[in-house]
């Protein structure tokens, strides 16, 4: 396993959609093992591929339930809202408001190529909805409803 380098926001590459994958090879294993790594290292609660410079649909997630490995993950139900803030690990030292959907469930593959779904709610739904957003080349700061903050490194969420 290996830390990878985190792009930040102005990196073109956070701005691209990802693609499909269509079978978990050794190197697709190789890259979920450094992206866990890596959001474990940076605290964060989520980490999406592009954001590793990786355009493939590949989202890892820990809320502090431990770790969720996302293949090709779609939203297919969306309830309620909530608003709250969010961070990214690409838009360090930053913070801003949000308003996602209070629940969501989410369809994905594993990483033995089995489709699963999983309802999310509060902040596993908002985990979901932004490292989905990455892997359609959006960021949350385009989201934020008033200013984005300063905020001190221990306090970044995702
Ligand atoms: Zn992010």
């Amino acid at each position: 396993m290996a830390i990878r380098n985190v792009r930040l926001e102005g990196d073109p590459i956070l701005q691209k959609t990802s693609k499909e994958v269509k079978e978990i090879t050794p190197k697709i294993r190789t890259l979920i093992d450094d992206m866990l790594e890596t959001m474990y290292e940076k605290e964060g609660v989520g980490l999406a591929a592009p954001q590793v410079g990786v355009l493939k649909r590949v989202v890892v997630i820990d809320v502090g339930d431990g770790p969720l490995v996302m293949i090709n993950p779609r939203i297919v139900r969306r309830e309620g809202t909530q608003t709250g803030d969010e961070g990214c690990l690409s838009v360090p030292g930053k913070a801003g408001q949000v308003t996602r959907p209070n629940e969501v469930t989410v369809r994905f593959m594993d990483e033995d190529e089995e489709y699963y779904e999983l309802d999310g709610t509060e902040l596993l739904a908002r985990a979901i909805c932004h490292e989905c957003d990455h892997l359609d080349g959006k960021l949350y700061v385009d989201l934020v409803e008033g200013e984005l903050r300063d905020v001190v490194m221990e306090d970044e969420e995702e």
